[in-house]
């Protein structure tokens, strides 16, 4: 058995540069459930996660039907047209109506991100890694007039709705330049990060924000090591720690303006399968919601302990707002 055996390893830290202390362990792939062994390392200065050598054949680990590149869902008139009344009303976030809507409806996702971002619907927003376009179709409703999204894996480049480009390119490949530069759940699977970071912010407009969704080193990882569902050997290539992302950003012009925690029951009832040797796609698997793995109270205190993760900031999940340290005129403002 390799799972959780450590030891040390003299490879310096890919995030921070750290050779002290660093240390290696194993973890298996098991969302498909190949339990093919892919060795990892903890770094003993940041504290980040990283795949000791990047996979040559990543797309193998992919297979059919990872990225869901069919055509965005779209809702019917009705819904979008309330879509777009409550986020005219929610965009204005200090205004009476605002904060009343607020109490009954709460703040749907992709309108905090992008209220806390200080962003109206006029922004030039840019999806990296946006698979079909789903975040972006799903702004669109919210009125978004500008969305453009990149991911050199789709078949081909299209246009799901009017007003949302999707782009069969990578974050090099843009020369616009935008108020927010965005990743959900992208950034973990970059063979380089901090290039990643720099071609976002030479991206920005003046004020402009990065926004990233990720998985970050925190209380599941300690309690269920190899296990943490949020490693996902071999498709993360690196798993930072909030350490490991302010370092890099440091180096890359940007830094750290807020950090919130958007974990759920995932992380504790995946990694908890994951201990049992149960790969997320099987059939006893909770992922479609059908499990039997664990009873309906149990997911109910995975949920409760998830919100507490949240709360307390220890979750393995967050997002982090970037702003620019730097003072130069981009070099490709449009
Ligand atoms: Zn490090």
């Amino acid at each position: 058995m390799h799972v959780n055996q450590r030891s040390a390893s003299p490879e310096a830290c890919r995030v921070c540069g750290n050779t002290s202390d660093n240390s290696g362990f194993d973890a298996r792939e098991m969302m498909m459930g190949t339990r093919e062994v892919f060795r990892y390392v903890e770094c003993g200065g940041c504290g980040s996660l990283q795949i000791a050598e990047i996979p040559a054949d990543l797309a193998r680990h992919y297979g059919h039907g990872y990225y869901s590149f069919g055509r965005p869902f779209r809702s019917s008139l009705p819904k979008r047209l309330a879509k777009h009344l409550v986020a005219s009303v929610l965009m204005r976030p200090d205004s009476l109506p605002a904060r009343a809507l607020e109490r009954f409806t709460g703040v749907p996702a992709p309108l905090h991100w992008l209220r806390t971002a200080g962003l109206g619907r006029d922004a030039r927003i840019l999806d990296v890694g946006s698979g079909a376009g789903e975040t972006l179709v799903s702004l669109a409703g919210y009125g978004f007039r500008s969305l453009t999204g990149v991911d050199p894996f789709l078949p081909e480049s299209h246009e799901p709705v009017r007003g949302v480009r999707v782009l069969k390119a990578g974050l090099e490949d843009v020369q616009e330049s935008f108020d927010l530069v965005m990743f959900h759940h992208s950034f973990e699977h970059l063979v380089d990060p901090l290039e990643a970071l720099r071609a976002a912010q030479a991206r920005l407009r003046p004020g402009g924000t990065v926004l990233i969704r990720m998985p970050v080193v925190g209380a599941s990882w300690h309690r269920y090591g190899a296990d943490w569902v949020e490693l996902d050997a071999p498709r993360h290539l690196h798993v930072l720690s909030r350490a490991g992302l302010e370092i890099l950003a440091d180096r890359a012009g940007l830094a750290v303006r807020r950090v919130e925690y958007d974990t759920t029951g995932f992380e504790l009832w995946g990694s908890e399968q994951y201990r049992r040797d149960i790969p997320l796609t099987d059939p006893r698997s909770h992922l479609d919601g059908d499990g039997d793995v664990f009873t309906e109270g149990e997911m109910r205190a995975f949920e409760a302990t998830a919100r507490e993760l949240n709360r307390t900031g220890g979750a393995g999940r967050a997002i982090f707002w970037l702003g620019s340290t730097l003072k130069r005129v981009n070099a490709c403002a449009t």
